[in-house]
């Protein structure tokens, strides 16, 4: 095992109605600004539920996150906190609204360019107002990590931050906020939090055993419970189990002590900054094919997954390790996330754009041993059409 320092202060309430407990989350004096999204806080009653459990606080609302939020949405609310001296946030929805308040939180109180924020990758951030987070996708860990990723429309960039300043104080996660999901986002989620295990675990050389049968497990469990969560969306216990995988998926305890791979992911941020995929059908596109182009390197942890995580015992290593990246893109297929670029209306055409993109964004040198270059990725993406 890898030397680590591990530190997350984000308290978790979790379970059904735990909304009422902001009024002990929230500093009674404060002066809110809740964040969120399109409609779906509002249509879902989610919203009025949050600012009943305000009570007397002085709230003002800001609405219009988008998903894949946007820098030049969020600099909107920045200027909407300096303007009402808004001294604590509080996140309302999925990753989107939760990584654009933690962008919100590290701008409003940033000295110089916001900007800096983004370019620095976190690294300039020396205060940040204090947030917390009601959690209605279970998807990206944002609710207890310190990562976020922010958009900017007019660079057509896609780029992420991080600092320990912006854990969020607390993070309500209540299983049936998540009824109201449209299945395509309960796939979504089910597929992001899987690739953020795959990131973390199926890295090499690791003898951490401990992280691995971690991994394994949650890995297992968005097998077991993904497809019942599309089928019965009220079932209280699937949707909690896969609410809570999802934090722990990258809330860094399974990142501790071992080396960690991000490709996919910085791969498939260039698709979603472009072409405008869901980050998760970005992950699902590129995750089989980057695992086939590594396997001679990351073959002795493809045949630990194939054994351990998918029950394959049969052939050479090189037929388990194959038959667990099948295995994989059946998955995420069978969770309806389309695993071809083509499928997304993509051919080979585009790829060169991608490339370029990529190189812009200093990507160059992937991967847990930075040894997966624009080459590399553009072989990928060739065997993901
Ligand atoms: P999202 O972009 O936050 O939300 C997707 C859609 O789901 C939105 O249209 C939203 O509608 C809707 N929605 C959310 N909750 C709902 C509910 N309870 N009922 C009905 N509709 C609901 O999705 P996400 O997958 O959670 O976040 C993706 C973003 O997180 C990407 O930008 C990705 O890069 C980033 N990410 C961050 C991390 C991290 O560690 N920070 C990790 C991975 C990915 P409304 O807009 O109408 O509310
Ligand atoms: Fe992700």
């Amino acid at each position: 095992m890898q030397d680590f320092s591990f530190y997350n202060p984000t308290r978790i309430e979790f379970g059904a109605g735990k909304i009422a407990s902001l009024d002990q989350l929230v500093p009674a004096n404060a002066h809110v600004l809740v964040l969120f999204g399109g409609e779906s806080a509002r249509r879902t009653g989610t919203l009025d539920e949050v600012t009943a459990a305000l009570g007397e606080r002085e709230v003002q609302l800001f609405g219009g996150i988008e998903p894949n939020p946007s820098f030049e949405t969020l600099m909107e609310a920045v200027a909407l906190v300096r303007r009402h001296n808004i001294d604590f946030l509080l996140a309302v929805g999925g990753g989107s609204v939760i990584d654009g308040t933690k962008f919100v939180a590290a701008a409003a109180l940033f000295e110089g360019d916001a900007w800096e924020v983004l370019t620095s990758m976190g690294q300039n951030i020396e205060k940040a107002l204090p947030f917390g987070t009601v959690l209605t996708l279970p998807a990206t860990g944002s609710e207890m990590n310190q990562g976020s990723v922010i958009t900017l429309k007019s660079l057509q960039a896609k780029l992420p931050f991080k600092s320990e300043l912006v854990y969020p104080q607390f993070s309500v996660l209540d299983p049936v906020k998540t009824y109201t999901l449209p299945t395509r986002q309960v796939a979504n989620g089910v597929v992001d939090a899987f690739v953020h295990v795959m990131e973390q675990y199926l890295t090499y050389p690791t003898q951490a055993p401990v992280q691995d049968r971690f991994a394994e497990g949650l890995l297992q469990t968005l097998i077991e419970l993904g497809p019942n969560a599309l089928t019965e969306p009220q079932d209280y216990s699937t949707r909690a189990s896969l609410m809570w995988t999802a934090t722990l998926a990258l809330n860094g305890l399974i990142g501790a002590g071992v080396p960690q791979d991000w490709a996919t992911h910085m791969l498939g941020h260039e698709l979603t900054a472009l072409h405008n995929l869901d980050h998760a059908q970005t992950l699902a596109v590129v995750l089989p094919e980057m695992l086939r182009q590594r396997k001679a390197a990351k073959i002795g942890k493809l045949v630990q997954y194939a054994e351990r995580v998918w029950n394959i015992h049969q052939g050479s290593d090189d037929d388990k390790a194959e038959a667990a990246i099948k295995h994989t893109r059946d998955f995420f297929e069978a969770m309806g996330v389309k695993t071809r670029l083509g499928d997304y209306g993509l051919g080979a055409e585009h790829i060169d754009g991608i490339i370029n993109s990529l190189e812009q964004h200093g990507m160059v040198a992937l991967g847990e041993h930075g040894d997966v270059t624009p080459a590399h990725c553009r072989q990928i993406l060739l065997a993901s059409l």
